[in-house]
């Protein structure tokens, strides 16, 4: 405390460089001085952008990790997991999840040529599989509880892209449980999802969703 004009003022640092400031500033909160203020935001920034780094390398390595507890041949996918290590390294902001690059594995270990993070229409897609007329979405845990959004936007993708394209929708369960079932799953999904449709008008009933389910079982059972 200091003594100012009989008063008791509070003595003020900049939060930056640890200066002594001047009176006559907001007490509840952090003071700067005016060169600091752009050096601290610019600091703050950089911490960001690292731990975003960090975050995908992590995501990276427990990727490659859960794949492994799926018992498969690890050695299929090394060069796989070269061409998505070099993709993160560019852009770490590419995959939202370990499942996501467990897919992007699978799919690359397959030879089956993908576009990852496509843009299309209003809607940023997982991946774009051009030959199969396939747009694949990773669905994590939480997604149950958005069914009539998914529907509205994959019809919007669908509108955009053509009618002989379909937009699958995979749970994050089904590639931490089998990933090697992936490529077959989802181009059964999409025969399937076209049958239905050809049968309710073009359209997918809401209770298609339970199919998903029993065409992905089919998938992993033809793997044994
Ligand atoms: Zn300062």
């Amino acid at each position: 405390m200091d003594n100012v004009r009989g008063k008791l003022v509070p003595i003020i640092y900049c939060w930056h460089c640890g200066k002594q400031m001047s009176d006559g500033i907001d007490y509840n909160a952090r003071q700067y001085c005016a060169g600091c203020k752009p050096l601290h935001n610019a600091e703050m920034q950089k911490l960001v952008d690292q731990s975003v780094v960090i975050k995908s390398q992590l995501m990276y390595w427990r990727a490659l990790d859960l794949l492994q507890k799926q018992w498969v041949p690890m050695h299929e996918y090394y060069k796989a997991a070269q061409v998505v290590k070099q993709r993160i390294d560019e852009k770490p902001k590419t995959f939202n999840s370990a499942p996501e690059i467990m897919a992007c594995l699978e799919l690359l270990r397959q030879r089956v040529r993908i576009k990852l993070q496509v843009k299309i229409s209003d809607f940023k897609v997982d991946f774009v599989l051009r030959d199969e007329l396939i747009v694949l979405e990773i669905d994590g845990y939480l997604h149950a509880f958005q069914r009539t959004q998914d529907w509205y936007r994959d019809e919007a993708i669908r509108k955009k892209l053509g009618a002989e394209w379909e937009v699958i929708r995979i749970p994050v369960k089904c590639i931490e449980g089998k990933v090697r079932a992936l490529y077959d799953g989802i181009v059964q999904l999409r025969t399937e999802q076209q049958r239905v449709r050809a049968e309710n008008h073009g359209l997918l009933p809401d209770s298609y969703s339970i199919r998903t389910m029993e065409v992905w079982a089919n998938a992993v059972r033809k793997l044994a």
